[in-house]
């Protein structure tokens, strides 16, 4: 039975281990992107989740979930460019602004967060569902936990990481409508979205990472 909510510390040790996949994922996210972009996603994945791990690192003892998210969020927009970073970075800022005063997140407070960052990518991007870009995979993921009342935090991880995932794959039978690969329009067929691939790899990550934590004594 994995732990029914992670307090600071773990969301710090949750997003490092995310961090550390991420770096991994390098090459295969950076193939995704040279079949219908400029090839650069694998290392901006890299430079930015390394950011992170650092960033988290460095915290003080004792800092909220809300400021762990935050600072991630800051800390991958600083490190990297392109309208990937900006994404992301707003993202996770957004999941940390909706996290403010929570002590711990489980599955309810997940799934706030969850909408949040579906919230601030939409307002900061021009993408609209099928557009073969990241919100395809943020979308799925919160389509996956609509309707679930009193989600538990790896059943909710679960729903979205695969909801996010399906997503993702999905994209491969978009053409593309926006950014770099829409040069390529109905040439991007059979490719998926790289940005919406890394979100899934993220969310599969975090509930791989839950899935090995020994239950909480509380
Ligand atoms: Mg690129």
């Amino acid at each position: 039975m994995a732990p029914n909510s992670v307090n600071a510390a773990a969301l710090r040790q949750m997003l490092s281990f995310v961090s550390e996949t991420m770096v991994r994922e390098e090459a295969y996210l950076t193939s995704l992107d040279a079949a219908i972009g400029d090839g650069d996603h694998g290392i901006t994945m890299r430079v930015g989740f390394n950011a992170i791990k650092q960033k988290l690192g460095g915290l003080p003892e004792g800092v909220g979930v809300d400021t762990v998210l935050r600072e991630a969020g800051f800390s991958f927009m600083g490190a990297t460019g392109g309208a990937i970073g900006v994404l992301l970075g707003k993202m996770l800022m957004a999941a940390g602004s909706a996290m403010k005063g929570q002590q711990e997140i489980g599955g309810a407070e997940f799934r706030t967060l969850m909408s949040s960052m579906e919230a601030a990518l939409i307002a900061a991007g021009k993408a609209k569902p099928g557009d073969k870009t990241l919100l395809d995979a943020v979308h799925a993921a919160n389509e996956a936990l609509a309707g679930d009342v009193q989600p538990d935090l790896l059943g909710a991880l679960t729903k979205a990481s695969e909801g996010a995932r399906r997503g993702a794959e999905s994209t491969a039978q978009m053409p593309a409508r926006i950014g770099r690969s829409s040069r390529l329009g109905d040439r991007a067929l059979g490719n998926p979205d790289p940005g919406a691939i890394s979100f899934a790899i993220v969310l599969r990550a975090m509930t791989a990472w839950l899935q090995k934590q020994a239950p909480s004594a509380d």
